[in-house]
Formats: C-alpha cells, structure tokens, sequence
C-alpha cells in the first residue's frame, strides 16, 4: 500500500489529489491516509494470526476521532496514558475492556474515571501508584486489574528522549524488584493481578532489543502465570517507521525498502513471535507510530524566500508549534515538492526524466515563522529550487505529529483531513482566533 505517490509530477494520497485538498482546506494542514493506517494494522494482526493476541493502539501517536474510529471499526484497543486519552478513546466509540491505562503520574480524577469504565488493565509504574490505585478501588468498592509495567533494563538503540527501558528512566518497575511488588498486589483485597507489561522505548529499528526485553522478563512472566494465573503479557509498542525515503519505492511498500528501513513487520514477528508462544498468554501490542506515522503528512506553502550573505532559507507557513519533532528529538523528515517542479531524486519515473535537466537543485533551510531559531525543518536540504507558493508536504508526520501541537506565538492549531480512496473529509477543522482566547478571563481584582 503506497499511499504517497506521483502521478503526472503531482503528488497524490491515495486517489485524491494533494494539491486540491490544499486548496479546499487551507494551509498548514495534516492530511492522512486511511488505507495505509488500516493496511499497516492488517499487516501486524495477519501476521500474528497464530497468536492469542489484542493490538492496542497507542492513542498519544494520532488521537483524532476519526483515526480512533477506524482503528476501532478494524478491531483494535487502545493503550491510553491520560484521563483525556480514555475519553477520547470512549467518544470513538472503544469498549474500554479493550483499553490498558497506562502513564506514570495517573491522578486519582484519572483513576477513579477509569474503574469507573472498566479498563482492561492498569498499567503500573511505581509501587507509590499501586497502593494509590488500590486505596481509591477500596473506597469505591470496586476491584482494580492490573499490571506491572517491568522495566527489563535494555538499552533501545534510539533517542535518549524516546528510550524508556533502561534503569535510569523514569518508567516501570525493575525487573529484580517486580516478583516482590506482585506479592503484595496479589495480596490486596481491591487489586486483581491480570498480566505484565513492558514498553522499552519508541523509533526502534531492530528487533534484538525487543527480543532480548522478553528474553529478560521471560522468567518473570513463567513465575506470574503459575503464581497468579495472570492472562495477559504486553510488549508494549516502540516499532521504528522509515523517515527517509518514504516515497522513493515505486513498488510502494516502506516495509520492504531495507535501504531505509531494516526491520519489516514480518521481521519483527517473526523474531518475537518464538520467545512469546509459549507462555499460553494473550500477548498485547501497543504500536503508535507504527500505524500512523507514515500514514500522515503535513502540508504547508512557502510564504518567503529569503537570501543572506551565508544562506538562503524558505520560510513556510507551518512552524514548530504545528510539528516539533526536528526541534524537540532532531528529526528528519523527508520533504518533497507537491506540484510539478519537484524532480526528487526519488521521483519515479516518467516524471523525473521530464524534470531531470530543467530544476536547479541547491541547497536551503526549510523554517517556520515562530520567533525562535529551533524552528527548522530542514537544514541545509537540497531542494528543486523553491518559490514563494510552493506546496511542500512534510513526510510520515502522521505520528507525534498534530498531538504535540500548541497554540505557541498565538498560532492556531492546524486543520486536519483524511483520505480514503478518492475522498477526502475535514476530521478537524483549523482552530480559529477566538477559540485561541475562549477560555481566558479578566481577573476583575
Ligand atoms: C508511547 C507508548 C507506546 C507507543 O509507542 P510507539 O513508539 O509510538 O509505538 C506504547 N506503549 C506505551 C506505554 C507508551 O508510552
């Protein structure tokens, strides 16, 4: 499934035009495609046919309704990390009995919200939140299920940002304490012991660490089900997505492009799936990004081209407050032309041999116009020479992408469309300047 792809040197999603939704809607605008977010959740849940298995998107990835609808509709959970997450998640129309709650800092609004529904699991970081949880399930007289997030000490291999599965984060439980706090948990009247789970970190390209985490708490899990009878073990999410080149494969699969992207999801599979058969649990899965991430891109004009005496720059209208992932982690995002001057290297063929000889290529800051000098997309990217008016579509923007948007320089928070086949809907309309205000008042002191 190629959801990105030219066709007569403009850029398409899926069967609609990318240009046209740019007009209809307005830039900066995230525009999604629900074939790919459905191909890639197929993809993972075929080929863990043979396994007891729930996959439980990671709402913090993408959290617009309609994408949560659609995961929903295909059969998947949700793994959520706020009182917020579980609402939105409930507003789709989730049954919560397929939601864990996970996150470090649950507060008790939170918690009781989510007994309230009938979570499938608490997912438990400290033994301070386990007694929390299981003094506010005693005084509502309900039972809390749960799970302890094992933190397995592994090292990911990916930004230290983004890596949640060593000793020194801030997450889970150590794996040499963990026996130790089932113990207790089993032992409390309002707590019901139901699995375990680990989440080692996020934008993982290899499967050896995700191998040798469930290697490491196998022991542990083994201990659990005897003990506890517990039902579930969850490997939590963390699987990479390809940033660069993600339109370079005509053939339109980023999983089977190695040059960009070493672990396909069958790798992945196929190296997890041996270590997880035989514990006879149902084993949960918590992808984001992998679902959506390449799913989604952030369109945006050129507003200004700038010269100084050391660069040249294209100011856009999209900025670090609509995506900040190049300021916050230093991300790459592969940037691409959206109407006919393009000549990518990667531009499949007819197109880039009518365009090869005829752009100058150079190279140019890709800026937002928010006043600090983090807000870059690019640096020093060779680019088709820009003009003012010129669509850009940021690439695989569809994970960590319009969630981690802000109001910042008083900017509104973009619009958002998703495709299917020929159509395309507003899933979110552009925040407009009241809204910005609303909630604002005068202190009258
Ligand atoms: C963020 C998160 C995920 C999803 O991570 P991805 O890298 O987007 O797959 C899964 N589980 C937990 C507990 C998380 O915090």
């Amino acid at each position: 499934m190629h959801a990105f792809h030219y066709r007569d040197d403009r850029l398409f999603c899926e069967e609609v035009d990318v240009a046209v939704t740019a007009e209809k809607f307005g830039t900066p605008l995230y525009l999604y495609s629900a074939g790919t977010i459905l191909d890639h959740y197929g993809r993972l849940d075929e080929a863990l046919a043979g396994l007891d298995h729930l996959i439980c998107y990671a709402i913090k990835a993408n959290s617009n309704r309609a994408i949560l609808r659609l995961l929903r509709d295909a059969g998947a959970g949700f793994d959520i990390v706020s009182g917020g997450e579980l609402f939105r998640a409930l507003n789709a129309g989730a049954d919560p009995a397929k939601c864990t709650f996970a996150g470090v800092g649950k507060s008790r609004e939170e918690i009781e919200y989510a007994l309230e529904q009938g979570v499938y699991s608490f997912n438990i970081e400290s033994e301070a939140e386990l007694d929390y949880i299981s003094e506010i399930a005693s005084a509502k007289n309900h039972r809390a299920p749960i799970a302890l997030r094992v933190n397995p000490d592994v090292e990911a291999g990916t930004h230290q940002y983004i890596s949640t599965g060593k000793s020194e984060n801030k997450f889970g439980i150590a794996l040499e304490r963990a026996a130790k706090v089932y113990e207790r948990a089993s032992k409390m009247p309002a707590i019901t012991v139901r699995g375990v789970q680990m989440h080692i970190g996020s934008q993982i390209t290899e499967a050896a660490p995700f191998v040798s985490a469930i290697e490491k708490i196998a022991p542990l899990v083994s201990e659990l089900k005897g003990k506890y009878a517990i039902k579930f073990f969850s490997i939590g999410g963390g699987l990479g997505i390809a940033y660069e080149s993600s339109i370079a494969s005509g053939s339109g699969d980023w999983w089977t492009s190695q040059r960009s992207h070493p672990l396909t999801i069958r790798d992945y599979v196929d190296a997890i799936l041996p270590p997880l058969t035989r514990f006879g649990l149902r084993i949960l899965l918590e992808p984001g990004r992998l679902l959506v991430g390449n799913a989604g891109i952030l369109l945006t004009r050129v507003r200004y081209i700038k010269e100084t005496t050391q660069k040249k720059f294209a100011i856009i209208d999209a900025g670090m407050n609509d995506l900040i992932r190049p300021a916050l982690y230093g991300s790459y995002h592969e940037i691409v032309p959206v109407e006919g001057r393009g000549d990518s290297p990667n531009r499949p063929e007819p197109s880039r041999s009518r365009f090869k000889n005829t752009i100058k290529r150079e190279k140019i800051d890709i800026v937002g116009p928010v006043c600090e000098s983090g807000d870059f997309f690019a640096q020093d990217r060779e680019m088709p020479e820009l003009r003012a008016g010129d669509l850009l579509a940021v690439m695989s923007a569809g994970a960590y992408g319009f969630v981690m948007a802000s109001n910042y320089n008083s900017r509104p928070l973009p619009a958002e469309a998703l495709v299917r086949g020929d159509k395309v809907a507003l899933i979110r309309e552009r925040q407009t300047l009241p809204q910005i205000m609303s909630g604002e008042r005068d202190p009258h002191f």
